[in-house]
């Protein structure tokens, strides 16, 4: 699918932990609707240390790094995982943090969703419920990071075929 013609975007959301410890999951999608963008791609993920420090690479010299590392396999809330979703349509990035809201909760507009439901830590940790992607080379960096391309209903980026021999697969019993 071209994204030359108009401004067709694709956007990663992570539901966080908190969000899937406190319920939100249906409250946050219905939000997401109101965009009448259309979802590519849906799967829960187990999130590695590897995977949380590669996607927040770019606060790696901030001082609350680790908590936030933690914060995103959900060692803060015994949630282990994470929702991930792939948006996909007209100026998706926009629409998706403007109905998200500011990273700081307590800054975000309050009817946004970080506004309705973030909370900030006593440690000072921003716990803001969702992850959208800031910008579309954010976007694909972070797709291709957390998904891969057989499990994205639609063509985003370039992709080559590799065969793999002797590769252990899990198929059901
Ligand atoms: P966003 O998630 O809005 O794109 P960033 O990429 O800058 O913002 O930050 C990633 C996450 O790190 C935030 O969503 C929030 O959980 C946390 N965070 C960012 N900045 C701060 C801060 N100054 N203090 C505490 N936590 C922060």
């Amino acid at each position: 699918m071209s994204s030359t013609q108009n401004s067709n975007q694709a956007v990663l959301i992570l539901i966080k932990p908190d969000g899937l410890k406190k319920s939100l999951t249906g409250n946050i999608l219905t939000r997401l609707s109101e965009t009448k963008l259309e979802i590519v791609a849906a799967k829960m993920v187990r999130v590695s240390k590897k995977l949380a420090e590669e996607h927040y690479q770019h606060l790696k010299d901030k001082p609350f790094f680790q908590e936030l590392i933690k914060y995103l396999q959900g060692e803060l809330h015994d949630r282990k995982k994470v929702m991930a979703l792939i948006y996909w349509g007209d100026d998706a990035i926009e629409k998706c943090r403007g109905l998200a809201g500011a990273t700081n909760p307590e800054q975000a507009d309050p009817t946004s969703i970080r506004g309705s439901y973030g909370r900030i830590l006593t440690s000072g940790l921003f716990e803001n419920v969702i992850h959208v992607s800031s910008n579309v080379s954010e976007a694909e960096r972070e797709i291709k990071l957390w998904f891969s391309p057989a499990e994205i209903i639609v063509d985003l980026y370039p992709k080559k075929e590799t065969v793999f021999k002797e590769c252990k697969k899990q198929e059901w019993a």
